[in-house]
């Protein structure tokens, strides 16, 4: 059977400059100053100029993103990006400080485990991001990326503004993906995932296209 190609990956609308999470795009028509350059109607020679706050849409945080010292979007090797990823189903994982450790570690026996060197990919429900202890786990079995299917990771009851989750992450060389899509329509709790960043030097997120063949 031919394999199946899931898009994990968010449209992105463009906005006006002032949108909070803004990208803009300005479209030029390289040709059209050229005197005698005539082009058949519906049809045009354009280049973009492209303004965007970097965690806009399904987007890749690297260690950069909270550490001076760490990978920026070209230090992490593609081999970090791409491979196994496991699907924690925690949609009805209900947690008022966070999915538990408990619920972490339900929903990875139900998908089979978590093995060394898996990328993780959590598919949230009601409650949106992880508790540390449920994250520091996923660490401890030396996941090489996570991502999720909400906003972030983040405690949203820490008013500290301490990264405590990401760092969990980042101290670990480990990236994450924010506001993916599509996790329920994978069929298979394991995934074969390609999640690439263009890789810009001394940037600490950008867009990228996360795609999971079945
Ligand atoms: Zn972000």
């Amino acid at each position: 059977m031919a394999p199946r190609i899931v898009d994990l990956t968010r449209v992105i609308r463009p906005t006006g400059a002032d949108a909070e999470r803004k990208f803009v795009v300005n479209i030029h028509d390289a040709l059209a100053e050229i005197p005698g350059k005539e082009r058949p109607a519906g049809e045009w020679y354009v280049m973009s100029d492209v303004a965007l706050m970097n965690h806009v849409g399904t987007h890749i945080e690297m260690p950069f993103h909270c550490l001076k010292e760490g990978a920026d979007l070209a230090q992490v090797p593609v081999e970090q990006l791409c491979g196994e990823a496991v699907i924690l189903d925690l949609t009805g994982a209900e947690a008022e400080f966070g999915v538990t450790l408990e619920q972490v570690q339900a929903a990875a026996q139900a998908a089979g485990g978590v093995r060394p060197g898996d990328i993780a990919f959590g598919r949230m429900g009601p409650t949106k991001y992880f508790s540390s202890a449920g994250l520091a786990w996923l660490v401890e079995q030396g996941i090489k990326l996570m991502g999720v299917d909400s906003g972030g990771v983040e405690l949203s009851h820490d008013t500290t503004h301490a990264n405590v989750n990401h760092l969990l992450l980042f101290r670990a060389g480990i990236p994450l993906i924010e506001n993916l899509t599509n996790l329920g329509s994978l069929t298979k709790s394991r995934v074969q995932v390609y999640a690439l960043p263009v890789p810009v030097s001394g940037l600490d997120a950008f867009p990228l296209r996360v795609i999971a063949v079945e």
